[in-house]
């Protein structure tokens, strides 16, 4: 296969890059590098089958020759960026979207769009289940994320319907491992940052709000499962085990050995007080559930930030 993955430079993109070049595919990696890094692709610089394209995708897109596959995973997805990025954030889910389904349409790709489990909101129904529509604030500061997936599936659809691309939905849970930015601002680069560094970490409210954590390797197997498949609704990819913020920073306190205190914060504007994905979809119709235990891939994460932290510091 020949890939087109945008965002490719970003956290989930480039493992991305790594597994379908790993399988021997040729992969064309578009990436802006607002939130991406050179950093996570230079491995495949010199590769002759790894293509880097330096783009925005808001704007039209160009790709020389064939592509059977579109993976659009551009978008900053960090609740930090959420103020600071929200018109990009708006554009790269309307406008990207838009030009990343036409160039799969022109060359007759299937299309993969990275979508998210804050279509949901602040859910009303738990754990969440793809049949669910989601309780979403359009105006808040986290709506600008949420209203531009929801709005790219809603194209993907209609792209879906019209022209007849061949499409798929992937709604992502919490994904966390390495080459997350550490100044991500997500709990877990926050919390092993914090832990590791011996500073306070920052629990936001009573820290009762609960998320689920899936290791990168897990949610890559997902996707590719997603993308082999005839599935066009959307499939929510998650782990489905479900964790306090406050559990989350007391085992990561534990798991580095660490002597900083848990502290609390002022809670972000519209925080889901839970979530958790209801797998059943990728469990029957893609055969596919995450494999990798918190406490695995939490120790590799850990492992990989000291690192960089050990590197940043000396
Ligand atoms: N959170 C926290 N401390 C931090 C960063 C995040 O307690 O330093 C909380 C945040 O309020 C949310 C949860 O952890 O309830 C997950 O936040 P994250 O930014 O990782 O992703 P989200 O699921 O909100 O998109």
């Amino acid at each position: 296969m020949r890939l087109l993955i945008t965002g490719g430079a970003g956290f989930i993109g480039s493992h991305l890059c790594d597994h379908f070049l790993g399988q021997g595919h040729e992969v064309v990696c578009m990436d802006n590098l607002l939130t991406g890094r050179c950093e996570n692709i230079a491995h495949h610089f010199g590769n002759t089958r790894f293509h880097f394209v330096h783009y925005d995708v808001t704007d039209y897109i160009h790709v020389d020759g064939a592509l059977d596959a579109v993976l659009h995973f551009a978008s900053p997805a960090s609740p930090v960026d959420f103020e600071r990025l929200a018109i990009r954030i708006l554009k790269v889910g309307a406008l990207g979207t838009h030009k990343a389904l036409g160039v799969a349409r022109a060359k007759g790709a299937r299309f993969l769009l990275a979508s998210t489990s804050e279509c949901y909101g602040d859910p009303l129904v738990h754990p969440q289940h793809e049949e669910y529509w989601g309780n979403v604030n359009p105006i808040g500061v986290r709506g600008v994320y949420d209203e531009a997936k929801r709005f790219a599936e809603a194209m993907t659809m209609a792209y879906h319907r019209t022209h007849g691309v061949d499409t798929r939905i992937a709604r992502i849970f919490n994904t966390y491992g390495e080459r997350m930015r550490l100044d991500d601002g997500r709990a877990i680069p926050n919390f092993i940052t914090q832990a590791v560094s011996g500073r306070d970490l920052t629990v936001f409210g009573d820290g009762r709000q609960t998320r689920s954590i899936c290791y990168v390797s897990d949610l890559v197997s997902g996707i590719d499962r997603l993308l082999q498949s005839s599935v066009t609704q959307p499939v929510n990819l998650g782990n489905p085990t479900e964790m306090s913020m406050y559990e989350l920073a007391r085992r990561i306190v534990e798991m580095t050995g660490s002597q900083s205190r848990i502290a609390s914060r002022p809670l972000p504007e519209d925080d889901p007080r839970v979530r958790l994905p209801d797998i059943t979809r990728a469990r029957t119709l893609l055969g596919w559930e995450p494999q990798v235990a918190p406490e695995e891939g939490l120790r590799r994460t850990i492992a990989w930030f000291s690192a960089q932290l050990g590197t940043a510091n000396a």
